[in-house]
Parts: structure tokens; sequence; C-alpha cells
């Protein structure tokens, strides 16, 4: 860590140089999570040294994401490939993030906020095509790797 830090230090006068990332904890196949947050920790604390965004992976860990954020506060930056609850994404937002959203994360979050959930056919329709959409992420989810 001490080596990424140098590294970002003589980066800082490259106009290319613009955040840390991509970072993060990825609990989709849970490996050394101590591990992951224990790098993803340093990571934060190098971005708030530098004054930098950082740009954060996120996969079933927005929680634990969150809790680390809350800890170490950094300037905001991109939240890629969310696809969590309202709640995590306000809390995101409220931090300075901007969520990085695929056209498969757009239908499910959309589906999920309070405008989506009223009474109507047209809303129980997209109710149904997003619930076979999900099945579809999950399956596609399963077969990609990290990315
Ligand atoms: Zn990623």
């Amino acid at each position: 860590m001490g080596r990424l830090r140098d590294a970002v230090r003589e980066s800082l006068d490259d106009p290319r140089f613009v955040a840390v990332g991509e970072i993060g904890i990825d609990l989709f196949e849970p490996r050394d999570v101590p591990r992951q947050e224990r790098f993803f920790r340093e990571q934060l604390r190098i971005a708030r040294d530098f004054g930098l965004p950082v740009i954060v992976h996120v996969r079933r860990s927005a929680d634990l994401l969150l809790k680390h954020l809350r800890r170490i506060e950094v300037p905001g930056g991109i939240i890629h490939a969310f696809n969590g609850s309202t709640q995590q994404a306000d809390q995101f937002l409220a931090r300075g993030f901007k969520l990085g959203l695929g056209f498969a994360d757009l239908q499910w979050f959309a589906a999920d906020t309070p405008a989506r959930r009223g009474p109507t056919r047209a809303d129980a329709g997209a109710r149904d095509r997003c619930a076979v959409h999900r099945s579809r992420v999950a399956a596609h989810a399963g077969r990609r790797g990290a990315h």
C-alpha cells in the first residue's frame, strides 16, 4: 500500500489521473472478506488523503461498502454497476456518489422505486416483466466473472 500511495503521489500532475479505482468489495463468492476490507479501507485513506474521488466495485456488498465509506470520507465518486436497493442508492447519493447503471440495472432499479409500486395494470405488467428479467439477470450474473 505504500507503493500505491507513492504511485498516486507521483501521478497527481497527470491530467488523466482523476480518481482511485476500481476499488471495492465483492461478496458474490465471498473470498477473504477481511483482506478485501483491509485493502478497501487503505485505498479509501489514500483517496481521502489526496482529495480524490473513487470508482467503487459493488457486488452484494453495498452495506459493507457504506460502513467503510461512513468511517473514511472521500469526495464521492462512482458506484459502478450498482444494483442494490433504493435505500442503499440514497445513502451512496447522500455521500456524493453517482451510480453507474447498466440497462439491466436500470430496469431493476426503476421497478423498485415508489413511483412504480402503484396498483395499476401497467405497473403490474412491469413487475411481471421485471420478475422475468431479474431471473435472467441472476442467471447472467452467475456466469459472469468479476468485472
Ligand atoms: Zn467492477
